[in-house]
């Protein structure tokens, strides 16, 4: 199964990602954390990252290209994955056809507020990745419950910062949601509701999706 995660920042889709791979036995290939673990291992990818991402700007797509293509080659992407942060833009989409086909796209729609009060409230593990919220999934003297790591609050969750992701998200990624509707591979998913809410269930309705998806692969095997 290859699924794509779009949405803007903040959406959800690294949280549901994380917990769908454990499920289905998929690889959560993320571009963002492939980013950030270059910046803090202070590689030449990662210092050449870090002047884009601390402005939220996207990283050129030469750098994400290759650190996708990378990814995307090793033994765990084979059994499929959840992509989520790839592509972002037009050029990243057609790039991504030439590495693999995909089966679906859910597009993670969230409004202005919730995109806020998220972020400020978003924090993250340094070593592994997993993703706190100090109100819906709140961490204990900021240990990662996961893997024990720092929780920490991304450099590029300052509001100035934010702003511009947000604005680059609306002019470079939010096409991106037409040119796969047009494909025929979109779903909408309402992910308003937080992680923490028990009446309406996102993971539930990506888990439908997964399971049809599942069944198709199944029957056309
Ligand atoms: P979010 O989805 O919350 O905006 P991510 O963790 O996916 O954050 O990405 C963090 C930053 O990493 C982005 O703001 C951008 O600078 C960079 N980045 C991640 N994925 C890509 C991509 N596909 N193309 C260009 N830059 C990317």
């Amino acid at each position: 199964m290859k699924i794509i995660f779009i949405g803007a920042p903040a959406s959800g889709k690294g949280t549901y990602a994380k917990r769908l791979v454990k499920e289905y036995d998929l690889t959560h290939i993320s571009t963002g954390d492939l980013i950030r673990k270059e910046i803090e291992a202070e590689t030449q990818t990662g210092k050449q990252a870090k002047e884009y991402t601390s402005k939220g700007q996207l990283v050129p797509n030469e750098i994400i290209i290759e650190l996708l293509k990378e990814r995307m080659s090793k033994e765990d992407a084979k059994k499929g994955f959840i992509l989520d942060g790839f592509p972002r833009n037009m050029k990243q989409a057609k790039e991504l056809e030439s590495i693999t086909e995909i089966d679906k796209v859910l597009n993670f729609e969230v409004t202005m507020d919730t995109i806020i009060r998220r972020i400020t409230g978003r924090r993250i593990c340094r070593s592994c990745g997993e993703i706190f919220h100090v109100k819906n999934i709140p961490v204990k003297d900021n240990k990662c419950t996961k893997c024990g790591g720092e929780v920490y609050q991304r450099e590029d969750e300052k509001p100035e910062v934010v702003k511009q992701r947000l604005s680059i998200y609306e002019t470079e990624s939010k096409p991106l949601t037409q040119y796969y509707e047009e494909k025929g591979v979109l779903v909408n998913i309402d992910s308003n509701k937080d992680v923490s809410n028990p009446e309406f269930d996102v993971i539930d309705v990506c888990k439908e999706i997964f399971n049809r998806i599942n069944n198709r692969i199944n029957i056309e095997r």
